[in-house]
């Protein structure tokens, strides 16, 4: 049951009564658990098809004999195939996990795992002619889930590059400030209007430049990397200007 209240006041300003509405929510919470265990399994079944299919277009690429035409269509099917991946992930992600989901806290490094980020995302920048360049040259000690954060870092890289143009750079790095550790993410891409900057770590928000430019997206990811940011008592921020870049500021609590 959803009960909403409201005050009345006479001219003068006095409390002159209070409306009670109640309205029974049921059909409504029952179609957002059918909606997300829809979700929920059908990117179960995308996914598995989609590993496959990449995995089989990444082994043919080590082919010795394919032609650079065929090696770059190759390229090409496996970028699509992991930028659908992330997709699926993400709105799997979104329909099972809540902000206050539990968080499986283990010790982990998280500049290694920034490092493990850009080498995966390695082959796709290549095939975009974009440079990676990574500075993570610290330990940075957390408590953390290691499922959430390489999510949050593989959204991260992933976006640096699919909002670039070939050759630009994008770079990560890693450093400690005071008690907090620190990634940062940076492109030198299309950038986020300042009336947008914000809106993008809503579910389902996009910028007006993403859209105008026409690049695909759900608008999911940046919106579960904040969450799973706080969830580790940290957050993640973004400074940007239009037509020159974005960098994306992971933060968590050093482990003691
Ligand atoms: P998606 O990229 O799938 O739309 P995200 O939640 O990852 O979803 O990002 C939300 C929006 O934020 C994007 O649609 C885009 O408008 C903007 N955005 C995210 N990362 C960048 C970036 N590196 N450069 C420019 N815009 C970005």
């Amino acid at each position: 049951v959803s009960i909403s209240a409201r005050e009345f006041h006479d001219p003068t300003g006095d409390h002159a009564g209070t409306v009670l509405a109640a309205s029974d929510v049921t059909e409504v919470v029952e179609a957002v658990r059918a909606r997300d265990s829809f979700l929920a399994s059908m990117s179960h079944e995308f996914r598995t098809p989609l590993t496959s299919l990449l995995g089989y277009a990444e082994l043919l690429q080590e082919d010795p004999s394919l032609s650079p035409e065929a090696r770059s269509d190759l390229q090409v099917m496996s970028r699509n195939a992991r930028h659908l991946r992330k997709m699926v992930d993400n709105i799997l992600a979104a329909s099972v996990e809540g902000p206050t989901a539990e968080v499986q806290r283990t010790p982990l490094d998280l500049a290694r795992l920034l490092a493990h980020a850009a080498a995966s995302a390695v082959p796709d920048a290549d095939g975009r002619g974009i440079a990676v360049s990574v500075e993570a040259d610290v330990e940075l000690p957390v408590l953390g889930d290691r499922t959430g954060l390489v999510r949050v870092l593989d959204n991260l890289v992933s976006n640096a590059l699919k909002y670039s143009e070939s050759g630009t750079t994008v770079t990560l790095t890693a450093s400690r400030e005071g008690d907090w550790a620190v990634c940062s993410v940076a492109d030198q891409g299309l950038g986020i209007a300042p009336e947008d900057v914000e809106r993008v770590f809503t579910r389902f928000q996009r910028s007006t430049a993403a859209l105008q430019a026409g690049i695909p997206g759900t608008g999911l990811g940046l919106a579960l990397a904040q969450e799973v940011a706080i969830q580790h008592g940290g957050g993640l921020e973004c400074t940007s200007e239009l037509g020159v870049g974005s960098v994306f500021t992971l933060r968590l609590p050093l482990a003691a």
